[in-house]
Formats: C-alpha cells, sequence, structure tokens
C-alpha cells in the first residue's frame, strides 16, 4: 500500500489539524484519540511515514524503529498509568484500521479482558 500523504495523521504531524499533544520528541507524537473507547485513549504515531506495523517493520530504519518504541515508554511514563495499559495496533481490514499512518493505541483507565476483545468476532 502507497503511503498517503493526506491521510489524517500525517495532517496532525503537519499540525494542519490540532491534537491534544500528550509526548513528543523527534521521532513521535503521542496524543488523545478523538473518540475515546476506554477512560484514557492515547495514540502513538512515527513521525516517519509508515503505513502500518508490517510497513514500519519491514522498511523503516532500525534506529527509527527503536526510537519510536522508546518513545511509546515515554509517553507510558508521562501519563503515568500505576494499574497498566493495553497496546493495540491494527492492520488492514482484520485490523479493522481506518487510518493509514502506523499507530499503537494506548488505553487504560478500565480492566480489559482479551476474551472480551473477541467475543464479537465468534
Ligand atoms: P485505527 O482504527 O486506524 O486503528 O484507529 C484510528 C483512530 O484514530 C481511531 O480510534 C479514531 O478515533 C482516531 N481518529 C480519527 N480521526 C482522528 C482525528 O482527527 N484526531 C484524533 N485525535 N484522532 C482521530
Amino acid at each position: 500500500m502507497t503511503y498517503d500523504h493526506d491521510n489524517i495523521f500525517a495532517k496532525i504531524l503537519r499540525r494542519e489539524i490540532p491534537s491534544k499533544i500528550v509526548y513528543e520528541n523527534e521521532y513521535i507524537l503521542s496524543f488523545h484519540d478523538i473518540a475515546p473507547i476506554a477512560p484514557l485513549h492515547i495514540l502513538a504515531i512515527p513521525k516517519t511515514p509508515y503505513t502500518d506495523f508490517s510497513d514500519f517493520h519491514q522498511n523503516a530504519d532500525q534506529n527509527i524503529i527503536i526510537q519510536f518504541y522508546k518513545g511509546v515508554e515515554q509517553t507510558i511514563l508521562a501519563l503515568n498509568l500505576p494499574n497498566g495499559y493495553r497496546l493495540v495496533s491494527n492492520k488492514g481490514e482484520s485490523g479493522g484500521q481506518e487510518v493509514p499512518h502506523y499507530h499503537v493505541h494506548i488505553l487504560s483507565g478500565a480492566q480489559f479482558s482479551t476474551k472480551e476483545m473477541f467475543k464479537k468476532a465468534h
């Protein structure tokens, strides 16, 4: 899939669309999801243009990948989540991905169950 430079997250990175930023450095931007599905719902996106998890891991430089995940951890530290969190990344139709710029959802403030997550699929 070719990267679409007009996707919503590309516009957020270019500051064409506002977002509520919780953490940012050279490699990552982390901001509140506009339609939260948990009491705390943050999106962490690399500043480099990759469409999804597979594109990022197959094509990004190792340092970019490492720095992104260090940034996800820095985001989590900044959020102070002593009760934990869930990380989610969707790809493609089966994953339910809507925005074609690689991102990790950080969900917290509720007790999630992996079994509940798959209930609807059966
Ligand atoms: P996906 O389904 O692609 O994994 O997740 C995309 C997420 O982006 C959704 O949870 C959706 O609510 C969020 N989102 C879509 N448009 C915007 C926007 O303009 N601003 C922000 N902050 N989040 C958005």
